[in-house]
């Protein structure tokens, strides 16, 4: 169980696509430190580490806050750094063209931003011919006052012109002085992509959302939905097979209302490309995210039940357990509604885990009101829950409401909610010991090296005692529990 929404840097994880290495280049007398990118991994030849080749590399940093989608437009405005020419730094202060990537979800993604502006105001003041750009939903929502309120930031975009990028960073890293915000329309599918993961990757199936959460600043920011073409999309996939991806996520807002504003002729819904996703030959794990539970119609429910590929892993924000807030929040859907569509996926796909977003604290929400957030979570046990502390955010129909909850009681309430949602996560966790997992090794596990990480197709992190290599599925006996990993031991050396 998970109960902080992805929201650093430190999000993004996984092995690097490329291979980077660092080589001394001499140039003019002077030692430079650069990077060398090599696609092909073998090893920087005398040739590439001769000045002039690798010297002239400027080199950029990304840091990501927010959700998959940030993480994911992330590998977009690296893919396009690096055909411009610039190289990835290992470190921020390596590196000539700082990207700050923002969300502005909530109060706390903006002031953590504000800290690291703060740092790069100081960088630029030492060394002028820094880059300094910020772009993402912070970007965006600020558009009008951002140039005024940080001076020292060079390009500004919002996240539907991560495409525009590459005419405000030009070919070896320099800002040009010209149009530094474009409109919300374009996809930023299609650029080059530096991929964070070697075997799981993350396909944008859709931009912007057309729902109306009075909470939420996601469709001031990324605009009306857009549906990308489901050819477009399948192709994506295989050529990620052919690249050894054996797990993809489609990304969407409203991931499950993709394809209703496709033309005409190839108007179709989210089953049917869940269906074309699972035909993909190479492609062994289909995951999806967010859906909105008004979206999840039975062709959806079908297609997940039938198609091997698409995980037992549902994730389906509740946001709150009471039908009068939910009104309020205008979700569309009754508390009654959602335990309903909950017993629906649950009696088509068995074994199925769920996850769930809750917001505590919304304008308005009685000490009743909460309680009937806790019941539901006690009633559905998810397996993980994103929990967030009600922000208001400037712009919003519930910035405006009257009765804002205090602090202290959203506050009180959010430890409540946490330590339910880790006993439900713990029970369910709990159940699993004995069982055998398939599990998509990642590498090795982040607390002890001597052990292996991988997650299993209900999407919990497994760390276990095996032999198989990174992209392989090893079969795992599960041997403990926490309410937020797994232990085992590959079943191989179980029977040994
Ligand atoms: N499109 C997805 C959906 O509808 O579930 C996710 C959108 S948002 C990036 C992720 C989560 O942030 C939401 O599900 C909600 O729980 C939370 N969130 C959005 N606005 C918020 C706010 N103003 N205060 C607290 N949490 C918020
Ligand atoms: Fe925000 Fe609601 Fe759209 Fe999700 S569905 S992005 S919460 S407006």
């Amino acid at each position: 169980m998970t109960v902080l929404y992805l929201e650093a840097e430190t999000a993004i994880e996984g092995d690097r696509p490329m291979d980077v290495r660092d080589v001394r280049v001499r140039r003019q007398g002077m030692d430079r430190h650069a990077t060398i990118l090599s696609e092909s991994g073998d090893a920087a030849t005398e040739d590439e580490a001769r000045p002039g080749y690798a010297s002239a590399m400027r080199r950029y940093y990304v840091t990501t806050f927010g959700c998959q989608m940030n993480a994911h437009d992330s590998e977009r405005i690296k893919g396009m750094l690096e055909s411009l020419g610039i190289g990835e730094a290992a470190a921020p202060e390596e590196a000539d063209v700082l990207v700050f990537n923002t969300c502005t979800i909530r109060e706390k993604p903006d002031t953590r931003l504000a800290a690291y502006l703060g740092d790069a105001a100081a960088r630029k003041r030492r060394e002028p011919d820094v880059v300094v750009a910020v772009g993402g939903c912070y970007a965006e929502a600020q558009r009008e006052v951002i140039f005024e309120r940080y001076p020292f930031v060079d390009v500004a975009f919002g996240p539907g012109s991560i495409p525009h990028l590459g005419e405000w960073i030009e070919a070896g890293g320099h800002a040009v002085p010209r149009g530094r915000f474009g409109t919300h329309e374009t996809f930023a599918a299609t650029l080059p992509m530096h991929r964070e993961r070697r075997f799981s990757a993350w396909v944008q199936v859709s931009m912007g959302c057309n729902s109306k959460c009075a909470y939420c600043i996601v469709p001031a920011v990324r605009g009306r939905e857009q549906s990308r073409r489901p050819g477009e999309i399948v192709a994506e996939l295989e050529a990620l097979a052919r690249d050894g991806v054996k797990e993809v996520t489609l990304l969407g807002q409203n991931v499950n209302s993709w394809g209703r504003d496709l033309a005409p002729g190839i108007r179709t819904e989210f089953g049917e490309l869940l269906r074309g996703c699972d035909a993909v030959e190479g492609i062994e794990r289909i995951r999806f995210t967010s859906p909105h539970p008004k979206d999840f119609r039975d062709p959806v429910i079908a297609a997940i039940a039938e198609c091997a590929t698409v995980c037992e892993h549902v994730h389906l924000p509740l946001q709150s357990g009471s039908t009068r807030i939910l009104k309020a929040m205008r979700r569309t859907y009754s508390r009654e509604r959602y335990l309903s569509l909950v017993e629906r996926l649950r009696s088509a796909v068995p074994d199925l885990a769920l996850g769930t977003d809750i917001i505590v604290g919304f304008p308005g929400e009685t000490e009743r009101d909460f309680e009937q957030t806790l019941e539901v979570v006690e009633e559905v046990e998810f397996d993980s829950a994103f929990t967030f502390v009600y922000s208001p955010r400037a712009g919003t129909e519930a910035a405006a409401m009257p009765d804002q909850v205090p602090e202290d009681v959203k506050r009180e309430r959010m430890e409540r909610l946490v330590a339910l949602v880790q006993r439900g996560a713990a029970a369910r966790n709990a159940d699993r010991v004995g069982r055998l997992e398939d599990v998509l090794v990642e590498g090795p596990s982040r607390t002890d090296p001597t052990l292996l990480r991988g997650r299993t197709r209900r999407n919990t992190t497994v760390n276990f005692t095996g032999t198989a290599a990174a992209g392989e599925l090893a079969r795992v006996k599960i041997e403990g529990s926490t309410s937020t990993t797994l232990r085992g031991r590959e079943a191989s050396l179980v029977a040994a």
